[in-house]
């Protein structure tokens, strides 16, 4: 698990290189679907800040897991903002990211403690 964390890490794909990340990432969902399905303030503010988030790193292109000139360029700008190119592909695999990163990483990004505090209602 740590060695398929750390590659998927180093290319930009997930938010964390901790052993337990993809542990932390299902977790992820289940909040996600606790959380936003269940309160309509909280889903509204993670789908602004969803949006905010992907404008800036993907503009007004389609997120795709093909490897391309464009998508590099996104996984690099993902970098940028110390968050992963996965957790942009929907609202439900930003919120697992952002968890994931939250509680597996030493350096959570800014969108990560965002994303806590809107499910925390703050
Ligand atoms: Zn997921």
């Amino acid at each position: 698990m740590k060695e398929i964390a750390e590659i998927n890490n180093k290319w930009g794909g997930w938010s964390s290189n901790n052993t337990f990340h993809s542990v932390y990432h299902e977790l992820g969902h289940a909040v996600y679907r606790e959380k936003c399905a269940m309160n309509s303030e909280i889903s509204e503010k993670i789908v602004d800040l969803y949006s905010k988030k992907y404008y800036n790193i993907i503009g007004n292109n389609q997120w795709t897991k093909n490897i391309n000139a464009n998508s590099i360029k996104w996984i690099s700008n993902a970098k940028k903002e110390n968050f992963s190119y996965y957790g942009l592909r929907n609202e439900n695999e930003f919120v697992a990211e952002a968890i994931a990163q939250y509680f597996c990483s030493d350096n959570p990004s800014d969108i990560s403690k965002e994303v806590v505090k809107i499910l925390l209602g703050e």
